[in-house]
């Protein structure tokens, strides 16, 4: 004990605190970041970034911020998914750093192993947010100068990547609703009908949503919810985007994790079979 007063202890660590944010750098471009990206870096104390981030976009960090490559390209050793995470946690906790960047190419929520970061600060307790960015599959089809849907040809986008963790195929990514994600544009005003469409692709009422109102705007509005329960909502306002899946089922907050171990341990790969940077592939 160093005498000072539990309450004062208390106080002194949420203020020492830091924040953790998960930020999108975009397919590498400088000016294809957002402003709210920019205003991050440009106020970062430290920024954990992957390989992908090119130094254009890192040259916006202040020359104070402590910058580390965290990437783990195919072929050469980097750190773990595990140390990264302690990384995080213990930048958040351990240091005074109040403004934690976790820097990630495209949109960090696309084959950007967030589900894991975000259950590690859960875990932790850690305060955090999510800045989207653009995906590459947004950026490649601006290249291509194509569109991804079309109205009167493709109604369907499915994102897969050719590695998974589980190192299952392709095909069964794609034909097992249990398996997929499903991110559905213009749900409403018809939730009911959306739902009935789902259930009868295979999804049980059962599954897990997210319908998301105004995402990104002050007004923003997130409901979780299963399909069944989609189906007799009200009040839903326009623009919303729906997201069907496992993804969508809520982490709660859980025990602490073993931040020294983790941070200290032999680097290993979570799945086993770690394929480095995976492909993106569209359907249709
Ligand atoms: N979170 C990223 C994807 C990370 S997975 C995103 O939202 O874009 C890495 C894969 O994304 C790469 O193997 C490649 O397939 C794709 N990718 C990332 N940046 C890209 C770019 N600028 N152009 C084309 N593909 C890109």
């Amino acid at each position: 004990m160093d005498g000072t007063a539990p309450h004062q202890q208390a106080k002194d660590s949420i203020t020492m605190a830091g924040k953790v944010y998960i930020v999108g750098a975009g397919p590498g471009a400088a000016d294809l970041l957002t402003l709210r990206a920019a205003t991050l870096l440009r106020a970062a104390t430290i920024v954990l970034h992957d390989d992908l981030v090119p130094a254009e976009i890192l040259a916006l960090c202040p020359a104070s911020a402590q910058i580390v490559n965290v990437g783990k390209r195919c072929g050469r050793h980097g750190r773990s998914q595990e140390q990264i995470n302690a990384l995080m946690v213990w930048h958040a906790r351990e240091t005074e750093a109040q403004t934690i960047v976790r820097l990630k190419s495209g949109d960090p929520a696309v084959f950007g192993r967030l589900g894991e970061e975000l259950d590690a600060l859960r875990h932790a307790g850690v305060e955090f947010e999510i800045v989207p960015g653009v995906t590459a599959a947004s950026a490649a089809a601006a290249a291509a100068k194509i569109t991804l849907t079309d109205r009167r040809s493709a109604s369907a986008l499915v994102v897969v990547t050719a590695h998974n963790a589980r190192n299952e195929s392709l095909s069964k990514a794609l034909v097992e609703p249990a398996r997929s994600t499903y991110a559905v544009y213009m749900p409403g005003p018809d939730y009911g009908g959306t739902v009935k469409g789902l259930v009868e692709s295979g999804y049980e009422p059962a599954t897990p949503c997210a319908v998301v109102s105004h995402a990104g705007r002050a007004d923003e509005e997130v409901r979780y919810l299963t399909l069944a329960e989609l189906a007799l909502v009200k009040g839903i306002t326009a623009p919303a985007l729906l997201i069907v899946g496992e993804v969508a089922r809520r982490s709660q907050p859980g025990t602490d994790i073993d931040l020294p171990n983790m941070l200290d341990g032999p680097s290993h790969h979570i799945d086993g079979n770690d394929p480095g940077i995976p492909a993106i592939s569209l359907q249709p």
